[in-house]
């Protein structure tokens, strides 16, 4: 049965949220507008706005919604996270305000599920609380997309791992109590058991960020870079740091991956709207030639093709979401993958025409289209670029589909046609038509 209705105690806890992010998280986005400040726990005067902010949250019950009920959220399902995220997305601090900002969120969503009773005590629950952030450290100067890729290694020394190489794009490995580390284990192994993940405490000897790398558009100058490019100068960790089993590496990451990527289409959804909304209001109210930019058809085109785009994504998420929910674990890899792509391009036309229809203020860093629009190649990128995406739906699709059986297409007419008339022969031959 579909039924698009939410039930009416959800939806005053969405009404509630809508108000809450509006009237109290964007003023925080306005007071800390830098990309890493929801993730400086040192930030003494954000975190003495966040904290009271956060008790709000718990209050509602909304905290950490992401969670299943064992691990403090309400266990609501992907469909109605979905309905929050989009809410949540319109505000870069939201997230953190409710618990569920990422890398953080996918983080501990591994910790739960591979950790040991020991990880979940000194990692997971200061987590889950807000108290800590973490870092994900995975991708490699010489490799991203393809993991199989990757050459930093961990070589067992006695009762430790010692870990070497060196990482890059380790978000907020700067503000980070710990990072998960993804090295190379066995190296003779099959591509997909090589590698084993590891949590390592920040203040770990040897670990160095060589720099914080810098994304458009923040300025080096004036130290905003976020991502860490890091060395591991043989690292020495206990051999209980490893996270799930030696060899597990690809399976912790695939666990943590897909949960994240949907979650950011669920707040790109959002954010869409809320650049939108911004298009809307601007061409009610901006004349040109003795009429409203409303009433221009190439504006209306604008408009309505936002419009569509926005319901079909949104439909998409809120779809995937329903399979994770309803299906088998892995049943929904093809649609995550669909949102992945979907959200970068749709989030990519709808920003662009938002700052064309705001003219010479579309393009200033008065308005959040500026920020937004900077991270349109960051959304093509993190979590796997869109070409990698695009190959893993088109396999799958294609795994329903075979070759034609003869020569020409299955479609092919006269192929058909002929089929058609044989069967019909009698009673084509008797109306004369044979
Ligand atoms: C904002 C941001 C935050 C990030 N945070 C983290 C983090 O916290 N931790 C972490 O470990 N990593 C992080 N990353 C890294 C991210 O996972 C990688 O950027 C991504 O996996 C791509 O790897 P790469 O940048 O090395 O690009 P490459 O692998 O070098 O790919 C470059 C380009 O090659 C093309 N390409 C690659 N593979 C294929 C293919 N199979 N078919 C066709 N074309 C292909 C695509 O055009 C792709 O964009 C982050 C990235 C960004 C942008």
């Amino acid at each position: 049965m579909w039924d698009f209705r939410t039930e009416p105690d959800f939806q005053a806890k969405l009404d509630w949220m809508d108000t809450f992010v509006r009237e109290e998280c964007e003023p925080l986005d306005l007071l800390f507008p830098h990309i890493g400040q929801p993730y400086n726990t040192e930030n003494a005067a954000a975190r003495a706005i966040l904290k009271p902010l956060q008790d709000q949250v718990r209050e509602q019950g909304l905290w950490a919604c992401h969670l299943g009920p064992d691990l403090g959220g309400q266990g609501y399902g992907q469909v109605k996270l979905a309905l929050m995220n989009e809410i949540l997305g319109r505000s870069m601090w939201a997230p953190t305000v409710f618990g569920t900002a990422a890398p953080d969120t996918g983080n501990a969503e591994i910790l739960a599920m591979f950790g040991t009773a020991e990880q979940k005590s000194r990692y997971l629950q200061p987590l889950l609380d807000g108290d800590i952030v973490s870092c994900f450290s995975m991708t490699e100067p010489q490799a991203g997309a393809d993991p199989k890729e990757f050459v930093c290694a961990a070589r067992r020394d006695g009762d430790e791992w010692v870990i070497s190489g060196e990482k890059w794009f380790s978000s907020n490995a700067r503000y980070a109590a710990f990072f998960i580390v993804m090295a190379v284990t066995d190296p003779d192994a099959s591509p997909y058991r090589r590698m084993s993940m590891f949590v390592v405490p920040a203040e770990t000897p040897g670990i160095e960020i060589i720099r914080n790398v810098v994304v458009m558009p923040d300025r080096e100058e004036l130290d905003e870079g976020t991502h860490g490019y890091i060395r591991y100068n043989d690292v020495r960790v206990p051999a209980d740091a490893i996270l799930g089993g030696a060899g597990q590496g690809f399976e912790v990451a695939q666990a943590r991956l897909g949960g994240g990527r949907v979650h950011h289409a669920m707040r790109t959804v959002g954010k869409c709207r809320r650049a939108f909304d911004m298009m809307a209001e601007r061409v009610l109210s901006r004349r040109t030639q003795g009429e409203l930019l409303a009433d221009k058809q190439m504006v209306q085109q604008f408009i309505a093709d936002s419009w569509i785009e926005l319901a079909q994504f949104r439909l998409l998420v809120l779809q995937t979401a329903w399979i994770i929910d309803n299906e088998p674990h892995g049943t929904a890899r093809t649609d995550i993958a669909m949102c992945k792509v979907a959200m970068a391009k749709i989030f990519a036309d709808i920003i662009s025409r938002a700052v064309q229809i705001h003219g010479s203020l579309g393009v200033t860093a008065e308005l959040p289209l500026y920020e937004w629009w900077t991270s349109v190649p960051s959304l093509a990128l993190a979590d796997g670029p869109t070409e990698v995406h695009k190959a893993t739906v088109a396999k799958q699709v294609l795994k329903g589909y075979r070759p034609a059986a003869g020569l020409f297409p299955s479609e092919h007419i006269p192929t058909r046609r002929e089929a058609a008339r044989a069967r019909y022969a009698d009673i084509l031959k008797e109306h004369g038509l044979a």
